[in-house]
């Protein structure tokens, strides 16, 4: 077959296309290397297609091709997002927001040098964790705390510090999986320590506790259920009681997961500092669920046992940052001073609960005929408070064409906004909007709608 001489196979220069004006906000976004590897392999393919062999570059449109792949990896960035699930801690939504007041006084210490573990008052070396004891002591009454990257390093670091070789005791009612590939046997194993496993998935009483209890054991571990809660027949040990019948060798530790210190809007909960008063010698949870904090974990207890923690090598490959720890210290400021910023985003989504009415109610006379008000429920999620929701008000948006295609829509819109479908309805729950996402939702789904009204 004779070639063509007449085809165009020569594909702009690759510096050349760099300067293209379409391109600019990709370099900004991606850098400069990211976006010429990107043309690169794009013209790899342009080269190795069909069409391209049989029209050259008449036949592909390469300027098209490089953005919409630019496109798939700027969507890989992380972007704010507009929360309109109803679940107040989502973990793919990056769990707790941090108050932006927060973020804004943490903001000086960070970007310059700080006295991390300096002590000022002597010029010796000091501790990392600065005030955050005496904080979390006023908080929770407990003599002391150790701060680590996540609640799933502060399980491990417990059980391999204190119970390496030994037996730890637990319910077979919390031998759960938390997230991804996070089971509490595996956990348990891993750090080296041998699970004794007593009572039903059901059941289990002080007594099975009492009566697993050999020389060799350190500790009784304790798991709060956190996706999921068992109703119906159901008996959990009294915690005082088994704190009381433990011998002196033997630990109780309790991971309460959540951080919930309130038992005000969740009466089947048990808060951590009840859990410290009923006798726990430890507990532990997240930073980033009910406190709205930073992604940490916070073990909280008796000061001997956090002193061994401290000292344990596997602490340095766990301990916190310090931009993690001076959000904390922040936090639990503000939060003994009852100040809003110290709350965190579970509290102020059950206040915008009553709100949403109101919000709803506004936004369906604006967005007629297309948005109907729904009563909805609010849900803390993050595995937090399995067992309880709460009533708000959120948008059924009924629009030409199918459901999935406009929950999609809005995912890839310049603020992303996650919904949900029900009964193949769009949803939008709107007790899961912050405040300062409110004009942009709103600018974001009027300008959506602006279509179908041209339309119908
Ligand atoms: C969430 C949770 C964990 C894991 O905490 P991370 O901070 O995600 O590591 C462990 N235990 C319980 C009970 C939890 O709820």
């Amino acid at each position: 077959m004779a070639v063509n001489t007449a085809i165009n196979y020569r594909l702009p220069q690759v510096e050349q296309l760099l300067q293209h004006p379409s391109l600019q906000t990709y370099i900004l976004a991606l850098s400069r290397p990211v976006v010429t590897e990107i043309l690169r392999s794009q013209f790899a393919l342009i080269r190795q297609s069909e069409r391209f062999q049989v029209q050259g570059v008449e036949g592909v449109d390469v300027l098209a091709v490089v953005i919409k792949s630019c496109e798939v990896q700027q969507g890989k960035r992380q972007v704010r997002v507009i929360n309109a699930t109803g679940i107040a801690v989502h973990t793919n939504l990056g769990r707790s927001p941090i108050a932006t007041e927060l973020w804004d006084s943490a903001r000086d210490v960070n970007t310059g040098y700080s006295n991390l573990e300096l002590e000022l008052a002597t010029g010796k070396r000091g501790g990392r964790n600065g005030l955050l004891p005496s904080l979390v002591n006023a908080w929770l009454g407990a003599e002391d705390c150790v701060i680590v990257n996540n609640n799933a390093a502060s399980l491990y670091l417990i059980l391999h510090a204190l119970a390496a070789g030994k037996e730890v005791i637990v319910s077979r009612g919390e031998q759960i999986q938390i997230g991804g590939g996070f089971r509490i046997p595996d956990i348990l194993a891993l750090s080296g320590c041998k699970l004794v496993e007593v009572g039903t998935t059901n059941i289990t009483t002080s007594d099975d506790y009492i009566n697993a209890l050999t020389d060799n054991t350190a500790m009784v571990l304790m798991v709060h259920q956190s996706n999921f809660s068992i109703q119906g027949f159901t008996e959990s040990p009294d915690i005082q009681d088994v704190a009381k019948r433990l011998p002196e060798h033997v630990q109780l530790v309790v991971d309460q997961g959540s951080g919930l210190s309130s038992e005000q809007y969740a009466n089947s909960e048990t808060s951590l500092s009840r859990y410290l008063h009923m006798g726990a010698d430890l507990v532990c949870f997240s930073g980033d669920k009910i406190l709205g904090g930073p992604q940490a974990g916070i073990i909280a207890g008796r000061q001997d046992l956090t002193q061994v923690l401290l000292k344990n090598p596997m602490m340095r490959a766990f301990r916190a940052g310090r931009i993690v720890l001076a959000l904390l210290e922040e936090l639990l400021v503000k939060k003994l001073n009852q100040e809003p910023s110290g709350e965190g985003v579970a509290q102020h989504t059950l206040l915008r609960c009553r709100h949403t009415r109101t919000l709803a109610d506004r936004l369906t006379v604006k967005w007629s005929p297309y948005a109907e008000v729904v009563s909805m429920e609010m849900q803390v999620g993050g595995g937090s408070i399995p067992s309880e929701t709460y009533a708000c008000f959120g948008l059924a948006l009924s629009l030409p064409g199918k459901a999935q295609q406009h929950l999609d829509a809005l995912r890839v819109m310049p603020t992303p906004i996650i919904a949900y479908l029900h009964a193949d309805r769009l949803m939008l729950n709107l007790a899961t909007l912050l405040d300062d996402d409110l004009p942009r939702f709103e600018a974001q789904i009027e300008h959506y709608l602006q279509r179908f009204l041209s339309i119908g």
